[in-house]
């Protein structure tokens, strides 16, 4: 699949590398989750030092080519530009994707002896590897257990016109052979034995499993969940959607799959079916664009009632509704008009509503009433010596953010084992 966006030529780079104003408090650093010197890389791309400025994303950053690409920068850096104040904000991301498009992670990096301790990592995604190259660089061996494939979620769920494979390979290749001592492809669920094998644990698992929506005909044959099926259609097989496809969700999971599945058959229509207006879209502000520019289609303030169909899907009932004040966490409301029910036609029902952690692994560690592990300030579980981070322990986040948990839970796991001995 063709990729959306195209990285910058050196003569764009160097015209945006231009627009920074170089501000004293840089707070495009500051709102970087990962703290990456966002005006120490963009003066370097100004001296047409790209190397350079590879080496200062590097240092701050172990998922570089990924955020390059993917990381939602209107959140994060580019939120606060002081630029904008002035025209429009750098175009930060786009300056960090030109550095790594433009260099090659291959140089070989000076690392100290993995002398100071061993520690286990479950789940090889951005928390868990951004801790294992955290932790090697202070001097600790690191063993990393996945369950499925290196890189987490982006490598197993992100499509490939945003993200796509060489890149993924790349960077997951280098941060393995060059951070990891040993790579176990196997699940855990516990981590007695890891507790007394290794100076610390780090559980860093993501949120594996997905909601279920609990409505009448969920069970026909054309259901399918939404990860389920973007990890199928990323393996390289195809998805065995039909021609008329309704997603059910308004989050990014939804957003990703709708667009996957329009690139899959560009002659297929693809509906995402969303309680709430587009305003309130969870998805990405990019990624919703690029689906609509794609011929992606919504069906706004509708709430799904029934899969119809007798053994295959035939199509969603769906009930209109209106938007009506907020909630508690400030969401809107939204309430069923009555008498509004209507069939959208279907052959395929894709259900998007929300992912969730693994409840059945790590008996015996304490969770939030949403199942969330839980943790303290210094990132420990309530097992001492075990820690955990990422989407696993806030919910769903982003990139940049388990990153900043898996750096953070090295600095502490480090600690922890000096104390100890
Ligand atoms: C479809 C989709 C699109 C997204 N798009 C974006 C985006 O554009 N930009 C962005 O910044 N974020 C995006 N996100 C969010 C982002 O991918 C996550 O926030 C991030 O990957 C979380 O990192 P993590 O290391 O906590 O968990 P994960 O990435 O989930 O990694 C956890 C790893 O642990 C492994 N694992 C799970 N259980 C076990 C076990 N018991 N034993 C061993 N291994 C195990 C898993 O296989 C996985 O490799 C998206 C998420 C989804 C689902
Ligand atoms: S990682 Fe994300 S937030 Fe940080 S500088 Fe890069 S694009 Fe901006």
């Amino acid at each position: 699949m063709e990729e959306f966006e195209k990285t910058l030529s050196r003569q764009q780079a160097a015209i945006e590398a231009e627009r920074c104003l170089y501000c004293y408090d840089a707070p495009c650093q500051a709102k970087c989750p990962a703290h990456v010197p966002v005006p120490e890389f963009i003066q370097s791309i100004r001296s047409g030092n790209l190397h350079g400025a590879r080496t200062l994303l590097q240092s701050a950053h172990p998922f570089i080519e990924t955020c390059g690409r993917i990381c939602p920068e209107e959140a994060f850096c580019q939120s606060v530009c002081t630029r904008s104040k002035i025209d429009s904000p750098v175009h930060i991301r786009e300056l960090h994707r030109f550095v790594t498009d433009s260099t090659d992670p291959s140089d070989r990096m000076e690392l100290p002896e993995a002398t100071l301790g061993k520690v286990a990592i479950i789940g090889a995604g951005p928390a868990g590897l951004a801790c294992t190259r955290e932790l090697r660089d202070r001097g600790f061996a690191c063993d990393v257990f996945e369950a499925r494939q290196i890189g987490g979620v982006p490598s197993q769920e992100v499509s490939t016109h945003r993200y796509p494979r060489e890149i993924e390979e790349r960077e997951a290749r280098f941060l393995i052979s060059t951070f990891v001592t040993h790579l176990h492809m196997e699940r855990v669920t516990d981590v007695k034995r890891l507790v007394t094998e290794y100076d610390a644990v780090f559980i860093a698992t993501g949120l594996p499993s997905e909601s279920d929506l609990r409505i009448e005909g969920v069970q026909l044959a054309g259901v399918y969940h939404a990860r389920e099926l973007l990890r199928k259609m990323k393996s390289g097989a195809t998805s065995g959607a039909g021609d008329r496809v309704g997603v059910i969700g308004g989050g990014n999971v939804a957003i990703e799959v709708a667009s996957m599945l329009r690139e899959e058959d560009s002659m297929r229509d693809v509906i995402v079916v969303y309680r709430r207006g587009i305003k309130e879209l969870k998805a990405f502000k990019k990624e919703i664009e690029e689906a609509t520019e794609i011929g992606v289609t919504y069906q706004f303030l509708a709430i799904p009632d029934k899969v119809v169909g007798s053994e295959h899907v035939e199509g969603l009932q769906v009930t209109q509704d209106h938007l009506c004040g907020e909630d508690e966490s400030g969401r809107c409301r939204f309430e069923p008009l009555p008498g509004s029910s209507f069939i959208i036609p279907l052959d395929t029902v894709v259900v998007a509503i929300g992912q969730r952690v693994d409840e059945g692994a790590f008996p015996g560690l304490a969770r939030s009433d949403s199942g969330l592990i839980s943790v303290g300030e210094n990132m420990e579980t309530s097992v001492p010596g075990v820690y955990a981070g990422g989407d696993a322990v806030h919910g769903a986040q982003t990139v940049v953010e388990a990153v900043r948990d898996g750096k953070k839970a090295a600095e502490q796991i480090a600690a922890f084992v000096a104390g100890g001995k």
